[in-house]
């Protein structure tokens, strides 16, 4: 009797231990600067996607995740960690401490076989991974060089994405079978010079891309962040960007200033006739060669997240690995006017995120609750049915996942970022976002931007400072400062030095 209850135990156990959903496979796909409104699932009007169509209906397309300070090495470092800027330490290109606890690490401590393919791009080496190939800084679209723990292996005449996809699915085909597997796969695309291969740039040579509806933004009510920015199509794209011939005979140090000048008049040829192109002309035509680029490299890392797909289907590893694709974050496609990110706005903000797991995730559905990049790591920890640690400030999304999102999750988000004046002049601010509302503050400037989201989605009317929005205003500062002690970046504040006659951020939030 007792040999029989406890082989009813025992294959309760094992019943419960071996459920599809323990231990899955971690494929983590993130490319560089991929806005989600290129890609059709996200209801894109300037390309098709696809295999990353094909990823979101088989399970779920999340509407409202976040980049916590949109640029790429800070974005990087907390998906890593699951912690702010100001926590893990890398506000702007710093170098990541190697020696910080990572989700590679964890995950690496608790059993799974881990890689990291591609762009890494935190200036120290990858650690907690058993074989990582990375990029060196932003690496190179045409023969890429990889680096190892061991060397280096120039990949000579192949195309980045190209390359990173080979690498990544060798490290499946070769992990150890006893193992689940945890692999981050970061792809160079669509990141700037947005040099595509010659098989999709020929394909988007011809064709023409509708402009964004606040392509021609006057910034008219906003602040002076916008009207000092240098990320303009119609102003900051460089002769290199817009990939102009240059005159033959030039070399060295004149050959780099002419490609780095940016022009304001471009001779081109239109139906086999010579046309000089400036002003609203010349505007139009820069956006077009930025798009056509841009979107021909996105194509490269829509074949490659196929690819991985097909790989998984044929090797019986669909229905228990979770796949996700994100960005860094998102990206102006000519939205007001620019072609970065940085801005706490909506394009720049927002990053794609689509996941599927078949063993835990309905396919076809979709979630608007706000997510964060601090929200990966301890989702990634929860998902392989480990502890998630104290000192990760993200919260696991696997209850959104599995369709039931929890009655006190969070309504609003704390933004910083912090690369003032940085490679394009955008001035360091902070901000909140409500599911309608944001409030934004320039705060070396002492300038606030309010909007509501809900009857100007694109941000066109800066409400701070009207009469009637003196409760929401204040409504507003208060998330704020409640998100910024929550996240413990109100004592650093207080004590930075700021400019003669600006009071410090914090007291402007208690005071006004
Ligand atoms: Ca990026």
């Amino acid at each position: 009797m007792r040999a029989i209850c406890l082989a009813i135990i025992l294959s309760v156990v094992n019943v419960a231990t071996a459920r599809d959903d323990d231990h899955p496979n971690i494929v983590f796909i993130m490319s560089d600067d991929h806005a989600a409104h290129a890609i059709g699932a996200y209801g894109s009007r300037v390309n098709q996607t696809p295999n990353l169509d094909r990823l979101a209906r088989g399970g779920m397309i999340l509407t409202s995740v976040f980049a916590t300070n949109s640029i790429c090495t800070p974005s990087r470092a907390a998906i890593l960690t699951g912690q702010y800027s100001h926590v893990n330490g890398v506000t702007m290109f710093n170098r990541f401490d190697s020696s910080r606890t990572t989700v590679a690490r964890l995950l690496h401590a608790g059993g799974y076989y881990t890689g990291m393919i591609g762009k890494w791009h935190l200036g120290s080496d990858p650690v907690g991974f058993d074989h990582w190939e990375i990029l060196p800084g932003q690496g190179a679209y045409v023969n890429p060089i990889l680096y190892t723990a061991s060397g280096e292996k120039t990949y000579t005449g192949r195309y980045v994405t190209d390359v990173i996809t080979d690498l990544a699915l060798d490290f499946m085909k070769n992990r150890p079978r006893n193992k689940p597997f945890f692999l981050m796969m970061h792809h160079k695309a669509p990141h700037r010079p947005w040099e595509p291969d010659a098989a999709h740039g020929a394909r988007f040579t011809d064709r023409w891309i509708p402009e964004p509806e606040t392509f021609w933004d006057s910034y008219e009510t906003r602040t002076d962040a916008l009207h000092e920015n240098q990320q303009r199509v119609a102003a900051d794209l460089t002769r290199r960007d817009l990939k102009l011939q240059p005159p033959a005979g030039l070399e060295a140090a004149a050959l780099t200033a002419w490609l780095a000048t940016k022009p304001d008049t471009v001779t081109t040829t239109r139906n086999g006739q010579a046309v000089t192109l400036t002003g609203e002309a010349l505007t139009r035509w820069k956006y077009q060669r930025l798009m056509q680029d841009y979107l021909a490299t996105v194509q490269s890392v829509d074949d490659s997240v196929g690819r991985v797909l097909d790989f998984l289907d044929r090797n019986a590893l669909a229905k228990n690995t979770i796949v996700i694709y994100t960005s860094d974050q998102g990206f102006f496609l000519g939205d007001h006017g620019l072609f970065d990110k940085r801005f706490m706005y909506e394009e720049s903000l927002r990053m794609p995120f689509l996941v599927r797991w078949p063993a835990a995730i309905k396919a076809g559905t979709r979630s608007d609750a706000i997510a964060l990049n601090v929200d990966f790591a301890p989702t990634f920890l929860d998902v392989a049915g480990m502890p998630v640690p104290a000192d990760i400030q993200g919260r696991s999304l696997l209850p959104i996942l599995r369709g039931r999102t929890p009655a006190d999750w969070r309504t609003s988000m704390y933004y910083r970022y912090y690369h003032d004046p940085g490679d394009h002049n955008t001035r360091a601010h902070y901000g909140v976002r409500t599911r309608t509302h944001k409030l934004i503050y320039f705060w070396k400037k002492d300038q606030w931007e309010l909007f509501d989201l809900v009857n100007d989605p694109f941000e066109l009317h800066n409400l701070y400072g009207q009469p009637g929005q003196e409760n929401l205003t204040a409504t507003l500062k208060g998330e704020l400062l409640r998100l910024k002690q929550a996240v413990r970046d109100d004592e650093q504040l207080a004590n930075e030095q700021l400019p003669n006659g600006v009071d410090g951020p914090v007291a402007n939030l208690r005071g006004k």
